[in-house]
Formats: structure tokens, sequence, C-alpha cells
């Protein structure tokens, strides 16, 4: 017991005032569930606010347009999860009646929702007696019960499971899971945690054992894809071509410009892509290479090049993702954030 009293006792003291504590709302904590999965609290707080202000109820979200969640997400990254919250919110009017569920077995149904979300929504909404079990939780229990399998394999996620689901009987769970979760964002940092300030580091088998640098332990994750993609940036007056993105990819529904994907780097293949464009758009194209970015996401590392394409005689209408946008209706269009970046930092004229 004494590990959860301390913990809970460090929490009171230490807590961040945060807009989605205090609350037993669980379209508010649903809100600040998601945008916070894999997202940091500083970048992710004014997010938060701005979802709140423009959707303060389940069912005004539920009436947004996917354009519109699209774009107050933009910059987050991860866009699925924007369109399953649409999707779940839809789903919570029409089921529910715009009435969020609290109990752990009516969400995990939902879209979007899994365990560690579902646990988090009921017990900070109505106390059930679910622990979470995210990757600050995942740490401490690690460091201080000294358990060495990895977190992300199948034996690994049960014995965590099991054991964080003995330590919260007897507890208040909105209380509990709260602390055990801001003592691994706070205290027991990946890098560089404050075990000398630590209450629990008596107890504590990593500090004890000098293994807080080696647990939790991770299985090695599959290798990252690498993708070469080059842009071609259209411009006629204050119009810019983009294109609308297709199911099936990243970025799906989000804005770009015409894109060919290449198996080689446009640095290493210069001549072979430049003949390649006269052949596509006409010996008359003139291609002028701009700005590369390297853009990394989970499992994916893109090298963006960005070309003005000029004089070029093909008809890029026959294509229904692709149309002409003024470029004040471009500033409208949710946009993978590479685009943003590119427009922001090229003027487009
Ligand atoms: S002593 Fe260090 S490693 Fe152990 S729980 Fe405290 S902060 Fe984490």
């Amino acid at each position: 017991m004494a590990f959860q009293t301390e913990i809970v006792k460090w929490y009171l003291n230490n807590k961040r005032d945060l807009p989605w504590r205090g609350t037993n709302d669980a379209y508010v904590i649903w809100l600040s569930e998601i945008i916070l999965q894999q997202t940091r609290v500083e970048q992710g707080l004014p997010y938060f606010n701005r979802f709140l202000e423009s959707y303060p109820t389940i069912t005004a979200f539920a009436a947004a347009t996917e354009t519109q969640i699209l774009k107050l997400w933009q910059g987050l990254g991860y866009y699925s999860r924007g369109r399953n919250m649409l999707y779940t919110a839809k789903q919570i009017q029409e089921l529910y009646d715009g009435k969020f569920p609290t109990s752990y077995s009516e969400l995990i149904k939902l879209k979007g929702i899994g365990d560690y979300t579902a646990a988090a929504i009921s017990s900070f909404s109505s106390n059930e007696m679910k622990p979470v079990l995210d990757g600050n939780v995942f740490r401490v229990l690690a460091r201080y019960f000294g358990i060495e399998t990895p977190i992300n394999s199948t034996s690994g996620k049960k014995q965590f499971i099991e054991l964080a689901q003995s330590l919260i009987l007897g507890q208040e769970p909105s209380v509990y899971n709260q602390a055990i979760m801001e003592f691994g964002a706070l205290q027991c940092k990946p890098k560089s945690p404050s075990c000398a300030t630590c209450p629990i580091q008596s107890d504590c088998f990593a500090r004890k054992n000098d293994l807080v640098n080696v647990l939790p332990v991770k299985e090695k994750k599959l290798k990252k894809r690498t993708r070469y993609f080059n842009y071609l940036v259209c411009v006629n007056g204050d119009e810019i071509l983009v294109n609308k993105r297709n199911p099936g990819d990243i970025w799906q529904e989000l804005y770009d410009f015409p894109l060919i994907e290449t198996d080689d780097n446009y640095l290493e293949a210069q001549e072979q892509f430049l003949t390649m464009l006269k052949n596509n758009f006409g010996n008359t194209c003139t291609v002028t290479p701009l700005e590369q970015k390297k853009h990394l996401l989970t499992h994916q590392t893109i090298y963006v090049q960005f070309f003005a394409l000029d004089n070029y005689i093909i008809n890029f209408n026959q294509n229904a993702e692709i149309k002409w946008v003024s470029l004040s209706e471009l500033d409208e269009l949710p946009q993978p954030k590479v685009i943003t970046n590119f427009i922001s930092s090229y003027s487009v004229n």
C-alpha cells in the first residue's frame, strides 16, 4: 500500500493545474485524452482549448464537418485520430442521444477508443475501478517493481495489466490513475528521472539495482519505410493546384500538391527525374527545384522535394482529386504539416 499512498500524496502536492483536471465531464476528458495521445501537454493544450471553444458539447462536435475537424487538428499529426473523433461523436449523438457514455464496457465499443482511453474516461468520469496504462504508467511500474518483460510484448502487457489491476484496488480510481500518470510525466521521467527527490526511491527496484536507464524494456520496432515525395507547385495568378489525398495512405483526405513518388532521392537521381518530367509534362516545361525537407512519421521517413513547375502541357483538371484553388482558399483546407510549413516559408506568387 505504501506505493499507492506515496504516489497519491506526491500527486496532491505536485500536480499541474490543467483544464481537464477536476472535471467529471466525459466529453471533456475524451477530448483531452485523444488530443494528448502521443502529444506533449504543452503542444496539446492550445488544441484542447480551441476544440472546446469551437465545440463545447459532444452534440456540437458531432455536427462539424470532417474538413472543419481536420483544419482544427492540423499540425497534431496522426490525422486518423481526428477523423475517428468525428465518427465517435456522431455515433454517440445517434446511439446515446448526445449523452457521452461513462462505463468502460460501453466506451470500449466506440471507434478510436481503446483500452487506455476507455479506462481513463470511465475512471476519471465515474470512478470505475479500471487502471490506466499509458507510457508513463508502464515506466513507473517497470522501474519500481523491476519488471524486465518488454512493455510492448503480449506477455508484458498481460503482466502489467494484472499488476496495475491489483494496485488500484482500495484506491479512489480517478485520483490514483491521474496520480501515477502525473508521477511518470514529472518525476519518473523517461530521461534523467528525479530519483534523488523521489518519495519511493528507498523501495524502487531500478534505483537500488542501477537499472533506471535500462527499464522499461521495449521490443525492437519494425524498420522504418523510406519514401521520396516530389511535389509539383503549379501557380497561376493567385491560384494554385492542390490534390486531395486518397484513402489508403498517410494524410488521407488532407490537401497537398500534385505528387510524384519515386524510389530514389531526387538529389541522387536528378537527370532521370527531370527527363521523366519532360516526358510527362512536355519538353517545354520548366522545373525549378525548391526546398527539400526530411519529414519523420512513426513508421516512415519521407524526403519531400518541392519543385516549381511551369510551361507544362497537361490538363491536371482531368484528375478529380486535383483542382485549382485561390491562395486564401488553400489557407482554409486541412493540410499535412510539411505543406503548411512549405507555404509559410515560401512565398507563392
Ligand atoms: S527512484 Fe527514480 S526510477 Fe524509481 S520511481 Fe523514483 S524517479 Fe522513478
